[in-house]
């Protein structure tokens, strides 16, 4: 059976492949009742096409959320909360990030703390501020789900190569969240999942990379509508097949 939700955030969802799930969700046939487009600047330069988008799209809220602040993930839940009234937020999706080059011996303990920070604390912070309307205290009747965007070099066994030490160990910190999760939220009927977008062209990604952000989140949403509680505690590529953690 499908996973359906009526309701879900997004946490960088300015431009990139976060902005690619905000746009993929508005235009779906079913498209969910809420969406909330989350962004460190609602007003800034890079939301402009967001802005643009819930302009025109009722069920599309923007929210602002800075994920390497817990006091602004914290100030999002508010607003989130006020829209979904006695309703449960059906699914989060962690996909703000940022990436640092980082060799062995040019790596920084700044540039360590800072990768940390947006790509593992922010999503364990979005993750404890949004607990409640996840799992509505316990008391949630279908399925729930937490994406977090990751990446094959987070992967021990996948990937085999040196380098991007900021990066990579945040994403395998990242994954190694996802599995804790999946053990702690299943008894409140919340799965946790993580996803390899593939090589996007973004801002983050290399502009050569093989896929566009239409394609990456076209696929993701099939595999995200694809969840079940069979799914809890995978690591998927972005076409579905499943990564080795
Ligand atoms: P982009 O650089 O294109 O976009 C990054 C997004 O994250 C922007 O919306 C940016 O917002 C937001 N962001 C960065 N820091 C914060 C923060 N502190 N708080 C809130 N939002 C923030 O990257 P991608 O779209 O390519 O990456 C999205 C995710 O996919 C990341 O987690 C990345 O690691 C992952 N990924 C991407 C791959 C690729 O090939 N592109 C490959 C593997 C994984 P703002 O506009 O404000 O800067």
């Amino acid at each position: 059976m499908a996973f359906t939700f009526q309701s879900v955030l997004i946490t960088g969802a300015s431009r990139g492949i976060g902005l690619g799930f905000v746009e993929r969700l508005a235009a779906a046939s079913h498209s969910p009742k809420h969406i909330f487009a989350t962004c460190r600047s609602p007003q800034g330069d890079t939301a402009k096409t967001l802005r643009e988008l819930a302009a025109t799209r009722k069920n599309v809220t923007i929210i602002k959320l800075d994920a390497s602040e817990k006091q602004s993930i914290e100030d999002s839940v508010a607003s989130v909360r006020e829209k979904l009234g006695d309703e449960r937020l059906d699914l989060i999706i962690n996909n703000a990030g940022i990436g640092a080059p980082g060799k062995l011996l040019q790596t920084t303990n700044e540039d360590m703390i800072r990768v940390y920070h947006t790509n593992v604390i922010g999503p364990l912070n979005v993750v404890q501020a949004y607990h409640s309307l996840i799992t509505k205290e316990g008391k949630s009747k279908g399925l729930a789900a937490i994406v977090n965007i990751s990446s094959v070099v987070g992967s021990c066994k996948e990937t085999f190569a040196g380098g991007l030490y900021p990066y990579a160990l945040s994403k395998a910190a990242l994954n190694r969240m996802t599995t804790a999760l999946s053990h702690d939220l299943i008894d409140d009927n919340v799965i946790a999942v993580s996803i390899h977008p593939g090589r996007v062209r973004t801002d983050l990604g290399s502009r050569k990379s093989p896929l566009s952000v239409e394609e990456s989140t076209t696929e993701m949403m099939q595999v995200i509508r694809s969840l079940d509680k069979s799914k809890n505690g995978t690591f998927y590529n972005y076409n579905g097949d499943v990564i080795a953690w």
